[in-house]
């Protein structure tokens, strides 16, 4: 018999009652979820089991005391098997198990207040704006990997992941999304089918979903099954569906100066003066030295079936940066853009994907209105986006 089990008398994990006297956090819902540890299975808690054995072995202390965090998700979730159910259920009514709506924060709370180590295999992206400290750390989170046999559990300390920004946009859509019953953890993913739709309340005049807003819609809540308005807490209808969109950001010096979107089927001009009505005009915001390089009909940028393209239209040319290297556009020179890649109409200015895939207006801030040249605000066609707004109770 293993003397290291990490289980107690009865068996169990050996799980901590209190956050104060562990040794060890666990994000118990991404380690039960860990495909590929032990078994095949999408949510197993026998890897739970298991893993309070293998801290015991990397502290090598039979007595090893883990705190389990997990969200209320992990209860309901219809993979494991109902014992599997019922012993997590039992576990939070004991209070050896803390739920939460959401476990992330609470966890990173552990590690920072407490300096104890959190077993994850999360990266933590969304996160990072909030924490910086998570990016490349070396000491502070540990991930469970199959043993030897395979059919074991092991622990490795983790080096965490620096991300590139774009990265993180996307985990924050994720977690916004997640917030408003938008994102299915267990299946595909976000609920574009509701995403992409303009919905109507049927409240008198109701502010974010009422007839006088068509274009701009904020978030709406989704709840069993039903698409709720957030403030009137009733059904929406669908009035269609809206054509797909593509966000790009402009910055200018590395900061992020302002953002539009591009519909399907468009194609909309960037310069410093663009000819047309609708281009995105970039002299209120450059130097100098590139006001006098960059054309007045810069780029062009279109959607088409998904893909954003990329046109140069200019007299000195555009450069692509992607990872490792730069790729130059002559007037004429299309190129098919990526996320992560950077469009250079001079090398102050940069044009990028956003790592967002859903635009919705912010219901505090009303809707999106197009910006004069003087208005040193963000935006020219739409919402600020990824500031870090609607994450109540935090910075
Ligand atoms: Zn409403």
């Amino acid at each position: 018999m293993d003397m290291r089990s990490g289980r107690g008398p009865d068996g169990e994990p050996r799980l901590s009652l209190d956050a104060m006297t562990a040794d060890f956090v666990v994000d118990v819902a991404n380690v039960v979820r860990e495909r590929g540890l032990v078994n095949d299975r999408p949510a197993d808690l026998s890897r739970l089991t298991l893993l309070t054995g293998a801290l015991a072995e990397f502290a090598r202390d039979d007595s090893v005391r883990v705190y389990g965090v997990c969200d209320g998700s992990l209860l309901g979730d219809g993979r494991l098997y109902p014992a599997e159910r019922t012993l997590l259920a039992r576990w939070a009514a004991e209070g050896r198990l803390e739920v939460r709506p959401v476990a992330d924060p609470r966890i990173l709370e552990l590690v920072e207040t407490l300096d104890m180590p959190a077993v994850t295999g999360d990266n933590f992206f969304d996160e990072i704006p909030d924490h910086p400290w998570i990016a490349g750390n070396t000491d502070s989170f540990l991930r469970p990997v199959p043993d030897a046999s395979g059919r074991g559990v092991s622990v490795v300390p983790r080096v965490m992941p620096v991300p590139q920004e774009w990265q993180i946009s996307r985990k924050r859509e994720e977690s916004d999304l997640l917030a408003s019953g938008m994102y299915d953890r267990r299946g595909a993913g976000a609920r574009r089918e509701l995403l992409d739709r303009i919905w109507r309340c049927p409240a008198a005049a109701c502010p974010l979903f009422g007839p006088g807003r068509t274009t701009g819609q904020p978030l709406p809540r989704h709840r069993r099954g039903r698409v709720l308005c957030p403030t009137h807490e009733v059904q929406l209808t669908s009035l269609g569906t809206v054509p797909a969109r593509a966000q790009l950001k402009v910055r200018v010096d590395g900061a992020v100066r302002t953002r539009f979107t591009v519909a399907e089927g468009a194609e909309i001009t960037v310069g410093r003066a663009p000819a047309p009505s609708d281009g995105i005009a970039l002299a209120p915001w450059i130097g100098e030295a590139a006001r006098i390089w960059m054309s007045r009909n810069h780029v062009t940028i279109a959607l088409d079936g998904g893909q954003v393209r990329v046109r140069d239209t200019s007299a000195n040319g555009t450069v692509v940066r992607r990872a490792g290297d730069d790729v130059r556009l002559r007037r004429g020179g299309e190129w098919p853009l990526r996320t992560g890649q950077l469009v250079l109409l001079h090398e102050t200015v940069a044009l990028e994907l956003s790592g967002r895939r859903y635009f919705f207006e912010d219901p505090e801030q009303g809707p999106a209105r197009p910006l004069s040249p003087s208005d040193s605000g963000p935006t020219l066609l739409h919402r600020p986006g990824e500031a870090p707004r609607g994450r109540r109770g935090r910075r």
